[in-house]
């Protein structure tokens, strides 16, 4: 199996303040990863600094092979909630539509064919009906399946979601989480930002544990281990200890 993404030594500071301190770590193409840890952590930073979206202080990140620059195309992020302008007067196909723009030429207008695809992909998450409405008007579940769709419209390879279950309801979250799935069988690679222990051993097959630095990496059993949970949290989360799944020491 090649390597989908590679981040070496990333420091990542905010006006002096330390958000994520020599993180590496290596991800499987066709892996399914949930970045899990506390508020603050650094998870959001973390796939903004991977993106090129804002500086880091040092580090190396390559994306199938290739520095960010050139494979920019090739990622699909859907933001946190609270990144996105829900106010912002759009419909929701249109909203889709600039998932294909990275594949436009420059100066070229989306047309039939784009509309159509934008189309399919808002069908893919049950969304089709709502194409005309504006995206304020929807429910929290319904936003982050147009978001959903217009990073399927982008035809990515690797997919960057921030929290996308937050303010969602349960058929909503099942729905992406199988499209998520799906697209794991297609050979895509996905990184979660998660922060719901109890389901991360349903819904992936490698955690990233962050706070700051990295805590672990690996097999979701690993990580859910009362040590490196610990570390993370801090002592006040080991009596969930059983209810998560989490391995005793
Ligand atoms: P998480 O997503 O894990 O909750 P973030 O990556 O959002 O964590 O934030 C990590 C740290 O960096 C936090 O202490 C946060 O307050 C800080 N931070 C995040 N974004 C900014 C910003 N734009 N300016 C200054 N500090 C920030
Ligand atoms: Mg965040």
């Amino acid at each position: 199996m090649s390597n989908a993404l590679s981040v070496k030594n990333l420091n990542v500071s905010y006006l002096g303040n330390v958000a994520l301190t020599n993180v590496s770590f290596q991800v499987d193409e066709g892996a399914l990863v949930g970045i899990i840890g506390p508020n603050g952590a650094g998870k959001s930073t973390l796939i903004k600094a991977m993106m090129g979206l804002i500086p880091s202080e040092t580090g190396k990140v390559e994306i199938l092979g290739k520095p960010i620059r050139k494979i920019r195309k090739k990622i699909a992020y859907v933001p946190q909630r609270n990144d996105i302008d829900w106010d912002f007067p759009i419909h929701v196909i249109d909203a889709v539509m600039i998932g294909t723009y990275p594949h436009l030429g420059l100066f070229k207008r989306p047309k039939k064919q784009e509309r159509e695809w934008a189309y399919q992909c808002l069908e893919r998450v049950g969304m089709q009906d709502y194409s005309k409405r504006q995206i304020g008007e929807l429910s929290g579940g319904q936003q982050q399946r147009v978001f959903l769709a217009r990073a399927l419209a982008q035809n990515a390879d690797i997919f960057f979601l921030d929290e996308p279950f937050v303010g969602v309801d349960v058929s909503s979250e099942n729905t992406i989480m199988q499209i998520l799935k799906e697209l794991q069988k297609e050979g895509k690679t996905t990184l979660v930002v998660h922060h719901d222990l109890s389901k991360a051993n349903v819904y992936f097959d490698e955690l990233i544990l962050l706070n700051k630095e990295l805590i672990a990496k690996g097999e979701v059993t690993d990580v859910l281990e009362v040590n490196t949970i610990q570390k993370a949290y801090g002592n006040p989360l080991a009596f969930m200890k059983n209810e998560i799944g989490v391995k005793q020491a």
